[in-house]
């Protein structure tokens, strides 16, 4: 309890300094309910834990969003298990964030009260290293992730600064539009950086939240190219819904593919596909390995099969505001129908764990009631 109280000093402190920067309004106030995380710890002992917290208050340029939709991500499961720990603890995670506009600060102009927005995993980003002003604030050394570093969607409210919140286009509900946010997002991301091109073959590691949204952008982009998927052997719902969405080929991990790959997205957890992915890899192709982490290293490489011929590996580091900008609009465009599975927001736990043991249909997202 002595870390909750210490966290609620902190938060009424945080709370009290944004009000200090601005005149008081009526409006606010009261409290939200929150699933945090207080440790690394294992998701099977159900660590988020049901609290009750003061309501963010909007700084000088940041917007107050009462969240309807949070998508259940893998990174969730990193943070918890130490992988990629939070900055600091108590911590609400959570980082494909729905919403509507509930205040906005002082200096605040690009959005109204009521507009729908969502917030993805770029927080923030200072805008003025090497790498922001190169177009990469996915790499700068001082971003901040949602749901690790500021606080994210597992509640009822969270605050962000205005320029990292985006419109959400009309023909997506609050909860389909969540997993577009991260697992869209940046699988768009790792598809643009696998440089597939129309006629091409595209083979997809792991057939999850995020390669089930890639899937649809690569059929609707390259109308001509072919798409293998390779699953775990057992995972014959990913597989069923990799046949709905058009997927050309279907195997297990370790299978080889009826031909070379021209280009591979790795989406699984695990190491193995890495080295997999190079094997199948056609010359002068490229592995694009889209996860945070791997629970496991990636299997000693053999020179000669997996990497000569000019093969490529490349990983995907978070993501930036670019990569929203353009994929939302996209995504409605196509249109992208995000296959979800809905929980409560108390039932956070054991939605991380069905994902945890690949369980999870298409993308798991928190139906956050008022
Ligand atoms: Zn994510
Ligand atoms: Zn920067």
């Amino acid at each position: 309890m002595r870390g909750y109280r210490d966290y609620l000093t902190r938060a009424a402190g945080i709370a009290q300094r944004q009000l200090n920067a601005l005149p008081p309004k009526d409006n606010e106030g009261g409290t939200m309910k929150a699933m945090v995380l207080e440790s690394v710890s294992s998701v099977e002992e159900k660590p988020l834990k049901l609290v009750d917290l003061p309501k963010p208050v909007p700084g000088r340029d940041e917007i107050v969003i009462r969240i309807s939709a949070c998508g259940v991500c893998h990174t969730e499961l990193d943070e918890i298990e130490g992988r990629v720990p939070p900055s600091r603890f108590p911590m609400i995670l959570g980082h494909e964030i729905v919403g509507s506009v509930e205040g906005v600060g002082a200096a605040a102009k690009k959005f109204r009260k009521g507009d729908r927005v969502g917030i993805a995993w770029i927080n923030w980003a200072c805008g003025k290293c090497p790498f922001c002003l190169n177009g990469e604030e996915n790499l700068c050394d001082t971003a901040r992730w949602t749901g690790k570093d500021a606080h994210g969607g597992y509640a009822q409210f969270t605050v962000v600064s205005e320029g990292f919140a985006y419109p959400i286009p009309d023909e997506f509900s609050d909860v389909k539009a969540a997993p577009l946010l991260c697992a869209g997002v940046i699988g768009y991301r790792a598809l643009r950086l696998s440089r597939m091109e129309d006629g091409k073959v595209l083979g997809l590691y792991g057939f999850g939240a995020s390669a089930h949204i890639v899937i649809q952008v690569a059929k609707h982009k390259y109308p001509n190219g072919r798409v293998f998927v390779f699953t775990r052997p057992h995972q014959k719902e990913h597989q069923d819904l990799a046949r709905r969405l058009g997927a050309d080929w279907i195997g297990a991990t370790g299978d080889t593919s009826p031909e070379k790959l021209d280009c591979a997205i790795d989406f699984t957890p695990v190491g193995e596909p890495v080295r997999e992915a190079l094997r199948n890899l056609q010359k002068g192709g490229r592995v694009v390995i889209n996860a945070i982490r791997k629970v496991n290293p990636v299997p000693e490489l053999d020179y000669t099969e997996h990497l000569w011929y000019e093969k490529e590996v490349k990983s995907v580091a978070n993501v930036t505001r670019r990569d929203a900008q353009e994929f939302l609009p996209l995504a409605a465009d196509i249109p992208i129908i995000p296959e979800t599975q809905e929980f409560e927001l108390e039932q956070a736990n054991e939605a991380l764990i069905l994902l945890k043991e690949g369980k999870m249909q298409g993308a798991g997202v928190l139906k956050i009631a008022e």
